[in-house]
């Protein structure tokens, strides 16, 4: 077996001038969940194409269990489930068929394709929507049709991009509830999201990318510790009246940041560690004409400190890993044949 399920070394995915993929290097162990996290335009897409053989990289090396993505892209769809963040089906077909359609794709004929479709709709709860329309589902409900299609061949490595997506609270938890079951069996899942603290809850480690490069390769509670060297305290504080005057008076304020609005007040950063500094913060709240009504201690986040992190690189704190072999190779990707 490999010594990775995922590898990646020195990838690099530019787009003309366009460096959506910067150098990154990460691995990912068998049986792991990986979250990949990043804003909007960091390359988590980009990335988890070339690693479906989907595209390919300007340069660098990517593999799934030992196989190189670019040299061996049929072997690597044999192992590898996709769920792509848009997903296309047809009209008039329904679920059944769609994953008949899909099975036969795969190679699957006979009793072994009846089974392994019973197998898959049984696991994705699709039985009850096997007569449906594939092209009229619920958004949750098309997810799960989406990842019953990626799991017909029983890929070892999953890769999931935004599954949770546009998903009703009841559709993520049963996603999740799903991911779970799925990790259970020893599948390898990299999967991609902007919900951290779900992420947090269900990944064995979360890979943070900013701007085409890797920020942070952790568990949760590291990435929480890690950003603990800007200290500060979070507070959610509630006055009465207009909650704007929270705000308002931390601008005017040393020592205190507003972090974000709440219904009565706000969430706010009092920059020291001394439960003393904050209670004097309170009084000063209080003098100051606040009509404080509430004032509690609250932890962390993953959002929290994926913020900090993502402020610390601005500010030009953190280094990023430096990425510059200059000149570009010219790369010509191998033919189909
Ligand atoms: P999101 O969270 O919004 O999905 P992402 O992290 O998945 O973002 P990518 O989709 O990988 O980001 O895009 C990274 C950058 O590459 C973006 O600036 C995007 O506009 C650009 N990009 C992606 N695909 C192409 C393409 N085919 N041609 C040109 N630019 C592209």
């Amino acid at each position: 077996m490999s010594e990775h399920a995922i590898n990646v070394q020195n990838l690099y995915r530019y787009f003309g001038q366009l460096q959506a993929v910067n150098g990154i290097s990460f691995q990912i162990p068998h049986g792991s969940v990986c979250g990949f996290v990043g804003a909007n335009g960091a390359g988590k897409t980009t990335t988890m194409r070339i690693l479906a053989s989907l595209d390919y990289p300007t340069m660098g090396v990517a593999e799934i269990c030992g196989i190189n993505v670019v040299h061996h892209p049929e072997e690597v769809r044999r192992l590898i489930g996709w769920m792509p963040d848009h997903f296309g089906n047809y009209e008039h077909m329904t679920v059944l068929e769609y994953l008949d359609f899909y099975a036969r794709a795969f190679g699957y004929s006979g009793k072994e394709r009846k089974e392994r479709i019973a197998e898959v709709m049984d696991f994705t709860d699709l039985g009850p929507l096997a007569d449906r329309f594939s092209n009229k589902l619920s958004k949750g409900m098309t997810q799960r049709l989406c990842l019953g299609r990626a799991l017909l061949h029983d890929p070892q490595v999953l890769i999931m991009d935004e599954p949770a997506a546009g998903l009703d609270p009841k559709a993520r938890v049963e996603l999740k509830h799903l991911i779970r079951v799925l990790a259970q069996e020893g599948k390898t899942i990299f999967i991609s999201s902007h919900i951290l603290s779900e992420l947090g809850e269900m990944c064995d480690s979360l890979l943070f990318v900013n701007a085409g490069r890797i920020v942070h390769h952790g568990d949760s509670e590291s990435l929480k510790q890690g950003t603990d060297i800007d200290g500060g305290m979070l507070y959610d504080v509630q006055v009465l009246g207009d909650p704007q005057s929270l705000s308002d008076w931390c601008v005017t304020t040393p020592d205190i940041e507003f972090l974000e609005s709440r219904k009565h007040g706000g969430r706010v950063r009092i920059e020291a560690s001394d439960p003393e500094r904050a209670a004097e913060m309170l009084a000063k709240m209080i003098r100051g004409g606040l009509q404080v009504t509430d004032f509690h201690r609250e932890q962390r986040n993953l959002e929290d400190a994926f913020i900090d992190m993502l402020g610390r690189i601005d500010r030009g704190e953190t280094a990023q890993p430096v990425a510059t072999p200059k000149p570009l190779p010219a790369f010509t990707p191998p033919s189909s044949n």
